[in-house]
């Protein structure tokens, strides 16, 4: 019995000392408390394990009093050991100085105790087996020692209860092995100790305590909790989730997996297994091979954006374990991308692609379809600004919506199109599907801008034709456009190609403007004088024209250049230096004494986004020290309708400064009789269309007469322009016009010429 117990004793030193070299291994906090725990259990062990052996007095006082201070120590490190096991904040308190202080106390009591013999005294004991060995009889010490080890495993005890009491099911498991195994060890002793047994039989239990110790404070993750957990994270993923062992058998499918391919929750994995091998099947996807697959769940608006997975796994030895598949939801993503998409493709109002868009689009298809012959066609509409104005925005804007719309009804052979801006839109389509004679058709058919508005809307059509020249795509709208402004104002044309005339027209209107500044240097710019001549035949002044005498392309007039330079925004420098020639030609007059001949210039309506208008005609008469009404101011209606307040608030300004400023070109727009009141202009200048001989002259006369009328009474002198003929004057006359502008009298003419003949002889017509 007594070498039975011995082994055992030495084989659970062997086991302490094995799980103390594990727990080396471990850097976690708690195997370092383990660790303390084991050696002062080996201490224990060994005590005992040295009594069995000796019959000796001092060996027997010398071990217990070791056995009792390890017995200290173990128990102490096992309450550490149990308090960080259950995760409880109390280790601050255990750890205190006093705790150290009274285990110190009671050790140095115990080992004194050999010498002292104040604790114990041992006295001999024979067993039955008349064997020897040292029992103890307790004192008062002992006793204190006795209730320090009892508190340490209440304590303990304690823990690892509440600790059990607080947890879920799953966790409970791994307090209830240390508790039992103290318990055991806490009886054991106490069994010993009331009936003096021989041996401490309890002590076995050390063995099992230290392993668990070890396994419980490094190994142990529980499987159990690992697949719970696993469970309910995967389980409660958005991720639709299948998971397959290595023959292809599904072994889990997570409520969302089972959603997405439409088994139900209760269906056991077969059925799983089963539904998703038809999926796959349909799907064309197969097991065998790793795949990422977008999948488009259900119909349109509702439509289901997932993306689906397959990923085969492996073990650290590279061999196939199974694999895991998986249903990624993106619709949300999906639908935020198209939206993000359809905003930065497509033109808010139409829906149909926006300038930037359709310019990449289009060239992309022509680069990927080279072979084809397409044509790049831009409509605009006609007077889309009175439009506007008559009927209002909102009606444009249907207007625009609804032209989306039939461009949208007829490209049924992927015409890519998009709206270029304003009233434009661009459409690159094959030259077979496109027919002028088609378009001019559906023009006369369909076109109105409302069911209740029968107001014909005229669509002109630029068209490009797409070569293999490598021109971009926004160039070709620009030639597209530049081919309708050939057919502008006109009702019959509605398509114009663009040709190498136009080509030419645009290479040399480039030219002109690179020539500009230095023909404005080089004094290439001309004015030129046209007469108004009163009916009295007096000439009280003259319209300034402005020429390009160019060294190459000869006398260039206005209609070849100002336009092109109203586009590209050089027209301010040209007419700043026409205003002020003709300052410097007044002043050169008033110093002649022929002050009282005026001048009238041109102001472009864009000079009016470039300039200081009041500042410059200010300056200039400053600086030419001119009577202000000696410079007419010509303006176009188009300046005022752009914006009419601040214009009208202007012509308020000028005309408060002294200048007199004229409408020219009245009637050519679509400015009404009715708004004669409200533009404060001095003079009208009717535009020379009234006069056109044709079908409508009658007709033109007619408004001619009460234009004339009107503004008579509104005492505002008119003054006619492209007078032609001798009867022209009469039937004007007659209808009050008194001043006249036109070849009749005189055409636009040199400034020497016009001083020769109307300054210096002080001439009358
Ligand atoms: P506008 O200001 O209405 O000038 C009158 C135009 O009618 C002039 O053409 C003149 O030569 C022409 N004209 C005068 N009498 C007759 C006639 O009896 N029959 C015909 N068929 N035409 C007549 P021009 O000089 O070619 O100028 C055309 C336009 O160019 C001007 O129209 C004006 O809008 C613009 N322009 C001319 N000079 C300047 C300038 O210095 N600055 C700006 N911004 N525009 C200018
Ligand atoms: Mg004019
Ligand atoms: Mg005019």
């Amino acid at each position: 019995m007594k070498y039975g117990c011995a082994v055992a004793f030495a084989i659970t030193i062997l086991c302490l000392f094995y799980c103390l070299v594990r727990t080396k291994e471990s850097k976690k906090k708690i195997a370092v408390v383990g660790r303390r725990v084991l050696v002062v259990a080996m201490i224990s062990v060994a005590s005992n394990l040295v009594q069995m052996f000796s019959n000796n007095e001092v060996v027997y006082n010398i071990t217990y009093s070791i056995f009792f201070v390890s017995l200290d120590w173990l128990l102490y490190n096992v309450l550490c050991f149990t308090i960080e096991y259950t995760g409880f904040s109390i280790i601050k308190y255990v750890r205190s100085k006093a705790v150290w202080f009274v285990l110190a106390a009671d050790s140095i009591s115990l080992l004194l105790n050999p010498i002292l013999g104040h604790a114990y005294t041992c006295v001999q004991v024979l067993t039955v087996q008349n064997e020897l060995y040292y029992s103890f009889i307790s004192k008062l010490p002992y006793y204190i020692h006795l209730g320090i080890s009892y508190i340490l495993v209440v304590l303990t005890i304690l823990c690892l209860i509440v600790k059990i009491a607080c947890s879920p099911q799953i966790y409970r498991r791994k307090y209830w092995v240390i508790l039992i195994f103290l318990m055991f060890i806490v009886t054991g002793d106490a069994v010993h100790l009331i009936f003096k047994t021989v041996i401490d039989v309890s002590i076995l239990g050390f063995a099992f305590a230290g392993i668990a110790v070890y396994y419980y404070s490094i190994v142990y993750v529980s499987n159990d909790l690992l697949n719970r957990l696993f469970s309910v994270v995967v389980g409660g993923l958005g991720d639709g989730i299948l998971l397959f062992d290595m023959d292809g058998q599904c072994i889990y499918a997570n409520s969302t997996g089972r959603k997405m391919i439409e088994v139900s929750e209760s269906a056991s994995v077969e059925e799983v297994d089963e539904v998703c091998g038809e999926w796959l099947f349909r799907n064309e996807l197969s097991r065998q091979e790793d795949f990422l697959y977008e999948w488009t769940k259900g119909k349109k608006s509702q439509a289901q954006h997932i993306k689906v997975s397959l990923q085969h796994l492996q073990d650290q030895k590279q061999r196939h374990v199974g694999y895991i598949m998986r249903f990624q939801d993106w619709t949300v993503q999906a639908n935020e991308f198209y939206r993000e998409h359809q905003l930065a493709t497509r033109d808010h109002l139409t829906k149909v692609y926006n300038k930037s868009y359709f310019l990449k689009r289009a060239g992309e298809y022509i680069r990927q379809n080279n072979e084809g012959e397409f044509l790049l066609v831009c409509s605009d509409i006609k007077n889309f600004k009175l439009i506007n104005d008559v009927f209002g925005m909102e009606t444009g804007d249907a207007l625009l919506v609804k032209l989306a719309g039939e461009i949208r009804r007829r490209a049924v052979h992927g015409e890519i199109y998009g709206r270029l801006g304003n009233d434009r839109f661009g459409i690159l389509l094959h030259k077979k599907y496109f027919s002028t004679s088609e378009i001019t058709q559906w023009q006369q058919n369909h076109i109105y801008l409302d069911d209740d508005i029968r107001y014909p809307i005229h669509l002109y059509l630029g068209v490009y034709e797409v070569g293999d020249g490598g021109v971009p795509v926004s160039v070709m709208c620009e030639r597209a456009l530049m081919a309708i402004e050939t057919i502008k104002g006109g009702y019959h044309q509605k398509v114009a190609y663009y040709d190498d005339l136009l080509r030419d027209s645009a290479l040399r209107e480039q030219e002109l403007s690179a020539e500009l500044l230095e023909a404005l240097k080089e004094e290439q710019i001309k004015i030129y004088l046209q007469p108004q001549v009163v009916s009295d035949g007096s000439v009280p002044g003259a319209e300034v024209l402005v020429r390009w005498e160019h060294p190459e392309r000869g006398l260039l007039m206005p209609s070849s250049f100002v336009e092109m330079f109203e586009r590209n925004g050089m027209i301010a420098k040209l007419d700043q230096y026409v205003w002020e020639q003709a300052c410097r030609q007044l002043q050169k007059w008033e110093r002649c004494g022929h002050g009282d001949i005026y001048l009238s210039v041109n102001i472009s309506p864009k000079d009016f986004y470039y300039l200081d208008i009041y500042k410059i005609f200010t300056e200039l008469i400053g600086k030419y020290k001119i009577a202000p009404s000696n410079l007419k101011l010509e303006i176009t209606e188009t300046t005022v309708m752009e914006n009419l307040e601040e214009q009208l608030a202007l012509i308020k300004r000028l005309r408060a400064a002294g200048f007199i400023v004229e409408m020219d070109d009245f009637g050519s727009g679509y400015s009404s009789l009715n708004m004669l009141k409200d533009i404060c202009v001095d003079v009208l200048k009717i535009d020379m269309a009234f006069l056109k001989k044709g079908e409508d002259e009658e007709r033109g006369r007619n408004i001619l007469c009460t234009i004339i009328e009107l503004s008579n009474k509104l005492d505002m002198p008119v003054i006619m322009e492209g007078v032609e003929t001798k009867e022209q004057v009469q039937f004007l006359t007659e209808m009050g016009c008194h001043i006249f502008q036109g070849f009749y009298f005189a055409k636009p003419m040199s400034v020497s010429q016009f001083e020769k003949t109307y300054v210096m002889n002080s001439y009358r017509l």
